[in-house]
């Protein structure tokens, strides 16, 4: 019997430690990257005046970010193919998948007169709770500090490979970011609409230059939140 009751105590001993290690630290294991490649299937997203639609630039990013990035994380995406999920699967599948950030990729569709800026939103410290919202809906204010933080580190990451764009980090109370239950940012990669912006988007050493910068951002980003 007292075998036993070591052994439980050793059990107890284990998970106790266990849950004493940082929740976010990442020496021991891969960061958990959500990348969320907006649109698919009959939701086009933006159409460009060259025939390119929103959810083909949204989902080849993600392949690229991804593909920067799969030594130091392990990267989800929250659809691997043509087809649109609903908001309540992305953000479930991001919270299911235990995701230490999520990253929401778009383009524009302003006015073709306006180009030449990429947003990265973040969701503001207070946002307005919709009338029907429940609890589900709460998941992101613990992470709202860390979600801005995330903004600017991807920021500065982009702000470092001088791409012809400008920066913007904004807030804006989005509905897809509300559930997550871990930093999160929503960027508008360039208004689509815009010839000047389709242009530089379709260009593959753009589209690399703009991946490699965002997986930059998002590296510093973890290695920041594992020093803490
Ligand atoms: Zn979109």
């Amino acid at each position: 019997m007292r075998i036993k009751y070591a052994f439980f105590l050793f059990l107890i001993l284990t998970c106790t430690f266990a849950n004493l290690s940082p929740a976010n630290g990442f020496q021991e294991r891969k960061a958990i990257v959500m990348l969320d490649p907006g649109h698919g299937g009959n939701d086009t997203g933006v159409k460009g005046p060259d025939g390119s639609m929103e959810k083909n630039i949204s989902f080849l990013l993600a392949k690229k970010i991804s593909e920067n990035l799969k030594d130091s994380s392990r990267v989800l995406l929250t659809r691997e193919g043509d087809h649109n999920p609903d908001p309540v699967q992305r953000t479930s599948a991001a919270n299911r998948g235990k995701a230490d950030l999520f990253i929401s990729l778009h383009t524009e569709g302003s006015p073709p007169q306006i180009s030449g800026t990429i947003r990265i939103f973040h969701l503001p410290s207070h946002t307005i709770q919709s009338r029907d919202s429940g609890i589900w809906d709460e998941g992101h204010i613990p992470h709202t500090e860390q979600s801005t933080k995330l903004a600017h580190s991807l920021a500065r990451a982009m702000e470092k490979r001088n791409l012809p764009q400008r920066i913007k980090v904004q807030t804006a109370d989005l509905f897809l970011l509300k559930p997550l239950t871990m930093p999160s940012v929503l960027l508008e990669i360039g208004n689509l609409r815009s010839p000047r912006d389709a242009l530089w988007l379709a260009d593959p050493n753009n589209q690399n230059t703009l991946a490699a910068a965002i997986a930059d951002g998002i590296g510093r980003f973890t290695d920041s939140m594992d020093a803490e």
